[in-house]
């Protein structure tokens, strides 16, 4: 609860229209895509840089918890305000500064919509690359401060290779920039990557310069259904290893494929065991006959059925079914525990066995899907949290799945990021004396500890 002169002070500094207490309102801002629920004291829209300066400098004070937050699509309760405190919502930041065609690059605010940005630089034939499937809804700050990744990142890479430069205000009120609008540079430490990927526990970002690249002339997108998950791997592992280089290189599983079926193409709707959907990019004549070899190499692997889709409508049709996975998923389930492991792509078929064997061994549904093509799965696990024992099984399963993950040489998070959810975790992955590391910068940043606190550690 927030004493009523510190709510006075935070409406002198920023105005009252932008200064939100209703408990409805708050409940919106309560929650993100793990379902998991914290009311905050207060909501805040800030809409300049100075506005989220003069809330820091009374938090810090005060010692008041901020929660800086996008679009709350995050899976690792990340932007749950867990300890209270304020929500800081970067909904109204949202311009699109400047695009400049000249040197390839953007400057926006944090609460642009990642898709309405994309639109707007193809409008000037530029191309933004990273495409998380929550691309319609999240915002390019959440995209950032998670290291936000997508299907393209195989060829592309994800959203840290496109950050050029940030503009950050500190827990202590002060606006500092980071990077520059040059292609390389080596000024020092790259604080610009350390807030990459930092969940908005370092500072928070008011401004962001994003490299582009030009606009592919033509995409094509094949898929294709196979009768075994195995195989499917397998026409992955074949096409990685050929000359060519996809843009997309994307798996599903059965059961993803059971939940989405209506919207798929009925070409593969087919009761395959598995399905891959691959998209090529470049010059149209070359792509149109590269998606023909790839096609060509999945029917020597064994797929059931290959479609290509050439027309923007088409390719839309599939993705739409592709970003429908995930919310379909609680057709089967009440709850589901969305884990996205990530291993070398050698040992992508190691993955999918290991789960196959912790779905046995805990006699649970494990449903996969995802950007395999980087060896990175969303293992989705089915759960009932209202059924204890089944539950308790769910989250045995979860840290066998990490330590296998982490066996194989491969990361517990590729792009959701560390949040509330996977913070017990972290240091299964990178040990203690780097997590007390990771602390000390922390505290440089943010003494008070008010910054998104009660993440990525416990
Ligand atoms: C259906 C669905 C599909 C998804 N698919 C993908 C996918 O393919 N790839 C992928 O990477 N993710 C995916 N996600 C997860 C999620 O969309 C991403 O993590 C996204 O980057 C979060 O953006 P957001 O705007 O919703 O951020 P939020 O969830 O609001 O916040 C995420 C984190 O960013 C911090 N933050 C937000 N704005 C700022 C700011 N201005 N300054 C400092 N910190 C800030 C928050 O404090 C929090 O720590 C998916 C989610 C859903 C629901």
């Amino acid at each position: 609860m927030l004493k009523d002169e510190v709510i006075d002070n935070l409406q002198k500094a920023v105005g009252r229209e932008s200064v939100i207490t209703d408990k409805e309102s708050l409940l919106c801002y309560s929650y993100d895509a793990t379902r998991i629920e914290v009311l905050p004291d207060l909501l805040l829209r800030p809409k300049t840089s100075e506005d989220v300066a003069a809330v820091l400098k009374i938090a810090n004070k005060e010692k008041i918890p901020v929660v800086p937050r996008g679009a709350g699509s995050g899976l690792a309760g990340a932007s749950i305000p867990v300890n209270g405190g304020i929500v800081m919502s970067m909904q109204f930041m949202d311009r699109i500064i400047e695009i400049n065609k000249d040197d390839f690059y953007a400057v926006v605010e944090p609460g642009v919509i990642t898709r309405d940005f994309q639109r707007a630089v193809e409008a000037e034939g530029l191309f933004y690359p990273p495409d998380p499937s929550s691309v319609n809804f999240c915002t390019i700050g959440g995209n950032i401060s998670t290291g936000a990744g997508g299907a393209r990142g195989i060829k592309y890479g994800t959203t840290k290779d496109y950050v050029m430069g940030l503009e950050i205000v500190l827990a202590s009120g002060e606006i500092i920039s980071t990077g520059t609008k040059t292609t390389r540079s080596v000024a020092g430490y790259d604080l610009t990557r350390l807030i990459t990927g930092s969940e908005g526990t370092l500072g928070v970002i008011t401004k962001a310069t994003l490299r582009l690249v030009p606009l592919p002339e033509k995409i094509v997108t094949a898929a294709a259904v196979f009768p075994s998950l195995y195989s499917a791997v397998s026409a992955i592992d074949n096409i990685l290893k050929s000359s060519i280089k996809p843009l997309v290189l994307e798996f599903m599983d059965r059961e993803s494929i059971r939940v989405v079926k209506e919207l798929l193409p009925i070409g593969v709707r087919e009761n395959g065991e598995a399905m891959i959907i691959i998209e090529l990019d470049g010059v149209q004549e070359i792509v149109e006959r590269e998606i023909l070899d790839v096609k060509d190499m999945c029917l020597k692997g064994g797929a059931i059925n290959v479609e290509i889709a050439r027309a923007a409508n088409e390719r839309e049709i599939l993705w739409k079914a592709r970003r429908a996975i995930s919310p379909a998923l609680y057709k089967i389930n009440p709850t589901k525990i969305n884990e996205d492991v990530v291993v070398p792509r050698s040992k992508l078929s190691d993955l999918v066995h290991d789960i196959r064997e912790i779905a046995s061994h805990y006699n649970l549904q494990i449903v996969s899907f995802g950007h395999a093509g980087d060896g990175n799965l969303h293992v989705n696990i089915m759960t009932n949290d209202k059924d204890k024992d089944e539950y308790n099984r769910a989250q045995e399963a979860v840290k066998s799945l990490f330590e296998a993950t982490l066996r194989l040489g491969g990361s517990i998070s590729g792009e959701h990021g560390i949040g509330m959810t996977k913070a017990p975790y972290l240091p299964m992955e990178v040990g203690d004396r780097v997590i007390s590391i990771m602390k000390d910068i922390k505290r440089v940043f943010d003494p008070n500890n008010i910054l998104n606190p009660g993440k990525l550690w416990r």
